[in-house]
């Protein structure tokens, strides 16, 4: 891949990256204030209402915090790669990920043939093991 799409890319991921780690860190501040408010209100029955809200809140945070691991870890190998000097380079078949494809998920790590293909093949892996079950070839 030339230079100045590398470059391109990078400031890309290292947007995504501050993006996500923006969004969390303020997440997180947001989260400790009303937790101390709703400390300060706790005997008042209507803030019971408002401190189940803000538990069924925290836990979807969590899994959404789960989510953003992930994909930092994605930005991460990506910004990995360009530095490697294989960023936009298929993990399957070596072969370069298109550009439009990497400007749609600049954290792909296979080109779109070898994407559908693995996806083909999980698909295919439950039928294939009932089509190999033949019994009656070994009776003899
Ligand atoms: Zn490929």
């Amino acid at each position: 891949m030339e230079r100045e799409h590398l470059e391109m890319f990078r400031e890309i991921l290292l947007k995504e990256k501050n993006k996500i780690l923006n969004k969390a860190t303020k997440k997180r501040s947001r989260n400790k204030g009303m937790k101390q408010v709703t400390e300060l209100f706790s005997e008042r029955t209507s803030d019971l209402i408002d401190i189940a809200r803000e538990v069924s809140t925290l836990e979807m945070g969590l899994s959404l915090e789960e989510y953003v691991a992930d994909h930092l870890a994605e930005i991460d190998e990506a910004l990995a790669k360009i530095d490697r000097g294989t960023y936009g380079i298929c993990e399957e078949c070596g072969k370069p990920i298109s550009l439009e494809r990497l400007e749609i998920l600049p954290t792909a790590t296979k080109c779109v043939e070898c994407k559908k293909k693995a996806e083909q093949q999980s698909m295919k892996r439950s039928s294939k093991e009932v089509m190999f079950f033949h019994p009656e070839e070994d009776a003899e």
